[in-house]
């Protein structure tokens, strides 16, 4: 069996990766909040804990690997920009405009994901139906003394109704209580006295605690909302994860996945709530942080003007295997910098791959030196490494089952490495090859475009027009070659065009 090595944020080291059951190896990842198109930076940790996945499943067996990715679709974020819609004139109840938002938001992130060749997760349970998990949870960290609620005065109803029913009109905050944990602040190493300390926001008055985090709110009559023992509202964020993952993965699971902005105070409010409601030393065995993503050197925003979603890129002609192919190139655990030339080099080196195993059978094993760099804390830029090396030696079955194993899919299966058309020259300088005019690159792909509709005709005349040029261009299985010959004339191209 494949020793896995990866880094606990839990302990700060690398250790030997040991699954609880070897039979269902479990992992939860927190997922999106759907309200908007996934930015490059959401398709980071996509692309990480896909590769996980991938390196499970390879090790344990598909079947063996359970990995839960969870959809927020309560959220304040989601009601504002329903709120949004619905002063822009959008004429249906804020309900259904949520029901609509999300269920778009979720078919976005769908495609986008799947063109990064991210696997869909094992499961991927939407917040909104384990609100009964969650109230459940809830309660029993109120009745074991871990949370509290308060009432809220804002909303009193008036003096003339009878007590019981003001009572049930009040609506309530539930509270958990941070100072109840001993080991609140352990996972990110923040402890409470500092933090209290360095506490600069307002606290709201009904905390106890400056730290103490929402498990339950009200809502408002026009707010999603759901009745519950403290009356009608909705859960917090936090919650959702720790009642997801305990009805998918049980009280505690192999590994927990996510952004380091997910650190604090995310990920340090699911163990409290996780470990006090489940009575459990643990809510995760390894907890596993993914570093941010800059662009060009800087930090990703509307305001610098360089923010931009996955779909941006796609529509831009940046194929999906690219991005992957960058992401995978700098360690999980390192701050990773897109920039263009980094995806020009990712493009130009999987069409050599794509074109290299064109037609050939993969084999029937992934080669070691590739599962071993992934199985070392998911080395991906040395498993980049690998690939390299099987192509200088020729290995091109080998090249193959890597290529698929580290989720680039299959030549056959991808269209646009072919539209990439090799140049060569004969008999004519590096020079002239080098400052060859765009418009040959676009006969080319036409050339292409016009086989792919069996319009053979068509092209093979564009073919001769390109000779008269001094232009050769070969069909081959693995796309066109443009090969240039002495009589190569640039200036005949432009007749072309
Ligand atoms: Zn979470």
């Amino acid at each position: 069996m494949v020793e896995i090595r990866l880094h606990n944020t839990k302990t700060r080291r690398k250790e030997r990766f040991d699954p609880i059951d070897p039979d269902n190896v479990r992992i939860y990842v927190c997922g999106p909040t759907v309200y908007d198109r996934a930015h490059l930076g959401n398709a980071r940790p996509v692309v990480v804990f896909d590769t996980l996945f991938r390196l499970m499943r390879h090790v344990y067996g598909a079947d063996h690997v359970t990995y839960v990715r969870n959809f927020t679709d309560v959220d304040d974020k989601i009601n504002a920009r329903a709120a949004t819609l619905a002063e822009g004139g959008d004429a249906r109840s804020l309900e259904e405009i949520i029901r609509a938002l999300t269920d778009e938001t979720i078919g976005w992130y769908h495609a986008d994901m799947d063109a990064l060749g991210a696997l869909r997760p094992t499961q991927e349970p939407r917040a909104t139906h384990y609100i009964d998990d969650m109230k459940d949870m809830i309660s029993t960290l109120i009745d074991k003394g871990f949370a509290y609620v308060v009432r809220d005065q804002s909303n009193n109803p008036p003096e003339e109704f009878v007590l019981a029913d003001r009572e049930a009109l009040l609506s309530s905050h539930a509270l958990f209580e941070v100072q109840k944990f001993e080991r609140y602040g352990q996972l990110s190493g923040r402890w409470l006295d500092d933090m209290i300390a360095g506490a600069r926001v307002e606290v709201a008055p009904y905390k106890r605690n400056p730290m103490d985090f929402v498990l339950w709110k009200p809502s408002t009559d026009d707010l999603p909302g759901w009745g519950s023992p403290w009356g009608r509202g909705r859960p917090g964020w936090h919650i959702e994860c720790s009642a997801m993952s305990k009805a998918l993965l049980g009280d505690v699971f192999d590994i927990h996945g996510g952004g380091i902005d997910l650190q604090f105070p995310h990920h340090e409010n699911e163990i409290a709530q996780s470990c006090c409601a489940n009575g459990t030393e643990e809510m995760a065995r390894y907890w596993m942080h993914n570093e941010m993503l800059q662009v060009e050197g800087k930090k990703m925003s509307k305001s610098l003007g360089n923010f931009f979603t996955v779909r941006d890129l796609l529509e831009q002609g940046v194929p999906g295997e690219v991005i992957r192919f960058v992401m995978l190139s700098t360690h999980y655990s390192k701050p990773m910098d897109w920039t263009a030339e980094k995806a020009a080099q990712a493009k130009a080196t999987l069409a050599k791959w794509y074109r290299a195993t064109n037609g050939i059978e993969a084999a029937q094993s992934v080669p070691d030196a590739v599962v071993q760099a992934l199985a070392d804390d998911l080395n991906g830029h040395m498993a980049i490494v690998h690939l390299y090396d099987l192509l200088n030696r020729d290995m091109l079955s080998e090249l193959k089952a890597a290529i698929s194993f580290l989720g680039f899919g299959e030549a056959e299966e991808i269209k646009w490495w072919r539209m990439d058309p090799l140049v060569t020259g004969y008999g004519v300088s590096p020079g002239q090859i080098a400052e060859i005019p765009p418009v040959l690159d676009q006969i080319v792909r036409r050339i292409q475009a016009l086989r792919d509709e069996r319009r053979y005709d068509e092209a093979d005349a564009m073919r001769s027009a390109l000779r008269d040029a001094g232009v050769e261009v070969r069909i081959t299985k693995s796309g066109p070659e443009t090969m240039l010959l002495p009589d190569f004339d640039p200036a005949k191209l432009d007749a072309l065009e």
